[in-house]
């Protein structure tokens, strides 16, 4: 009875590219209870249901939603810091933050909406003790928030811990229920490694996920493996704790503070990135988030994700905020991947969503066009065939250029470009 009282919908299109499989010419999706239950053509889906509404896309292709590996929504477009140097711009982002507060819930509702307009299904988002959660809760998006905190603003990295994870738990009440909250290392330049390894520990502990970001650029390289530069000051003046330099990269640092297990994202990774730091990475089990925008605009160079995925690293994509990052599209941040490693367009659709699902360790939910997955989608604009690219990559690029007509999330339409024309 539940069965066939709940909505069933067709979404048709002239092709359905579902990722983890083949293109379907003519395709369709059923969607029952927010979830994929079938996947064909149109024509069998709508002779096996005949009560089922039907939204036929005619001059579109159906893609997965896209899966944003690492995001900061609190930031907004037209007065970020100057960029090329990665001191420069958080020197300028620190100054800044005092008068920030009054405007980064706006900054984060358009954030997300303009996430949304791009094809974005699944947010995962970074903000200070969670500070961005209602934008992302309220706008129709799964994802999850890795709250992030300073410890220095305790007194012992006991005190630091049992906050955030106390405020973990209090986030998580009356969300959504495809929303979440996790804990965010932010960085190691602001995270000393007593409460580092405290809070990476308490979290694997209860089974939780952590974020961090890692090797992002040549001074938290300089910071960690020599303890001095532009990091060494703001961990002297904002951490107030002792630093030495460690003789090692900042992946072998993370990892010698138990940072990195399968439950952890890693962002960036751009800077000085070896073979050796391959190898721990490929030990722990450990997830990237690419943000190759981000990395160019603060002069953080370019992350290996060629050999990481050669090793069977899970890589995913991130936008990173619009402080460091032109916009919140995320098929557009995969396209320049693609273009960046001389990868193909169907490496880059894949970063885009299957493998951000995988990062983030909800590939059995999201990520590809499956039954049993929740139906979470991007209606683009495009045809593919006959103009000598392969069909993902016609799709990406139609995707990142502005030709998303709608968004769907667990089945419901949450985005409409007006004027699309679709029925
Ligand atoms: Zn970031």
């Amino acid at each position: 009875m539940a069965e066939e009282a709940s909505p069933t919908v067709i979404f048709a299109a002239a092709f359905v590219l579902p990722v983890s499989a083949s293109l379907i010419k003519n395709g369709a999706l059923l969607v029952r209870s927010g979830r994929i239950a079938a996947i064909g053509s149109l024509e069998k889906l709508r002779r096996d249901n005949p009560g089922a509404e039907v939204r036929i896309f005619p001059r579109h292709t159906i893609i997965p939603g896209a899966v944003n590996a690492h995001a900061h929504l609190g930031f907004r477009r037209g007065d970020e810091p100057e960029g090329g140097s990665f001191s420069r711009w958080m020197t300028e982002l620190i100054s800044r933050l005092p008068e920030k507060a009054a405007w980064t819930p706006e900054a984060a509702r358009n954030s997300a909406r303009e996430a949304i307009e791009a094809g974005t299904t699944f947010m995962a988002e970074s903000s200070l003790y969670g500070e961005c959660l209602p934008q992302l809760a309220e706008s129709g998006l799964a994802g999850r928030v890795y709250a992030e905190f300073l410890p220095f603003e305790f007194d012992s990295p006991e005190e630091a811990v049992d906050f955030i994870e106390e405020k973990v738990r209090s986030l998580r009440e009356g969300l959504p229920s495809r929303v979440g909250v996790e804990v965010s290392v932010h960085a190691p330049y602001t995270v000393d490694p007593e409460s580092a390894r405290l809070a990476a520990q308490r979290v694997r502990e209860r089974g939780g996920l952590l974020a961090t970001h890692l090797s992002e650029s040549p001074e938290e390289y300089e910071f960690v493996s020599e303890g001095t530069g532009f990091l060494a000051d703001i961990f002297a003046r904002l951490v107030q704790a002792d630093w030495e330099g460690k003789g090692i990269s900042p992946v072998r640092y993370a990892e010698s503070i138990e940072l990195l297990w399968p439950g952890t994202i890693a962002a960036h990774l751009a800077t000085g990135v070896s073979e050796e730091d391959i190898q721990v990475l490929v030990r722990t089990g450990v997830a990237a988030a690419h943000c190759p925008r981000s990395n160019e605009y603060l002069g953080c160079g370019v992350s290996p994700v060629p050999e990481m995925l050669a090793r069977g690293i899970r890589v995913g994509m991130g936008t990173d905020g619009l402080w460091s990052s032109p916009s919140m599209n995320l098929f557009e941040e995969a396209l320049f991947a693609a273009r960046l490693h001389g990868m193909s367009g169907e490496t880059g659709l894949a970063l885009a969503t299957l493998g951000g699902a995988r990062a983030l360790g909800i590939e059995r939910e999201a990520g590809s066009l499956e039954a049993g997955k929740w139906a979470d989608l991007t209606v683009v604009e495009a045809v593919p065939g006959g103009t000598g690219v392969s069909p993902e990559m016609e799709v990406l690029e139609a995707a990142a250029g502005g030709g998303v007509v709608a968004t769907v999330v667990g089945g419901g339409q949450i985005y409409e470009k007006s004027g699309s024309g679709v029925s």
